[in-house]
């Protein structure tokens, strides 16, 4: 998301996120805000002239400002005919959407080549749920069980050899492994 910055009116100088680094007063000190004469409610209004930031002059012209004004890209300028607007950057339509939303958020990695087998239309959401958690490491196991208390007994209910883990149950069972070599074989 980003603002373009019109007139500067409506968008808070230190507590809107219209500038590239940030809110600016979470990225600085206070003591830009009396650098800049400014107050905390100030408006972005406030540092603009004729469609040009007007900067701090003189011995106002501290650390922090220097690095707010590098910091500003040379094409971020306000346009005092037009009031402020804020473009969504997360699709290439420019458009909000809930999909783009949720992508921008999330970490993204990689299809696996066995997920088709798991998420497609008309599936069994238990199943598909079960796999999830599965894959999180949080599926409610007999050897989780035991450990909370629930179970006494953490023996795989397949095979008499084993723990029931995840590992055990999805790769080592001999029980499970034939009937995952059946589904298999029907693909
Ligand atoms: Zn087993």
């Amino acid at each position: 998301m980003t603002y373009q910055i019109g007139n500067g009116l409506s968008t808070s100088l230190w507590h809107d996120p219209w500038h590239p680094i940030g809110i600016l007063a979470d990225e600085f000190d206070n003591s830009i805000i009396s650098d800049f004469g400014s107050t905390p409610q100030a408006l972005v209004a406030s540092i603009i002239q004729n469609n040009s930031w007007r900067w701090p002059e003189g011995r106002r012209r501290s650390r922090q400002v220097i690095e707010l004004i590098r910091a500003t890209p040379v094409d971020q300028v306000p346009d005092c005919f037009k009031t402020n607007s804020v473009k969504w950057t997360a699709s290439t339509t420019r458009i909000y959407t809930t999909k783009s939303a949720y992508h921008r958020m999330r970490d993204s990695q990689h299809n696996i080549c066995w997920s088709h087998l798991v998420w497609f239309k008309g599936n069994i959401p238990r199943f598909a749920f079960i796999t999830w958690l599965a894959c999180k490491f949080t599926l409610s196991t007999k050897s989780r069980l035991k450990a909370w208390g629930v179970v006494k007994e953490d023996q795989c209910v397949f095979c008499p050899m084993e723990p029931d883990t995840i590992e055990h149950l999805f790769f080592a069972c001999p029980y499970t492994y034939e009937v995952w070599k059946e589904i298999m074989s029907l693909h």
